[in-house]
């Protein structure tokens, strides 16, 4: 389900509120692409085998338009987590 419109103004207001203006960093391209969903990727403590269901780091990515450059902006960090999934 792709992202409501409200939900991506509130996303580029929460980074351009913390300063994360500055162009791409491979290519300094300044125009970039909000992805339309959330990675959600997991934290393990093993090297072997992947834990589905553990510890997550819910965030948002930006994709550089001209090179691809993929960066990712952690929810909680930004305050754009719901108060119980911060806690976790
Ligand atoms: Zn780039």
């Amino acid at each position: 389900m792709p992202l409501a419109e409200e939900r991506k103004q509130e996303i580029i207001k929460a980074l351009e509120k913390q300063g994360a203006r500055l162009p791409c960093p491979r290519c300094g391209n300044q125009q970039f692409i909000l992805i339309d969903g959330y990675f959600n990727q997991t934290i393990q403590n093993e090297l072997q085998g992947m834990l589905i269901g553990g510890k997550s780091i819910p965030s948002v990515v930006i994709a550089c338009n001209r090179c691809g450059f993929l960066s990712q902006h952690a929810l909680g960090i930004l305050g754009l987590l719901p108060k119980e999934e911060t806690q976790k």
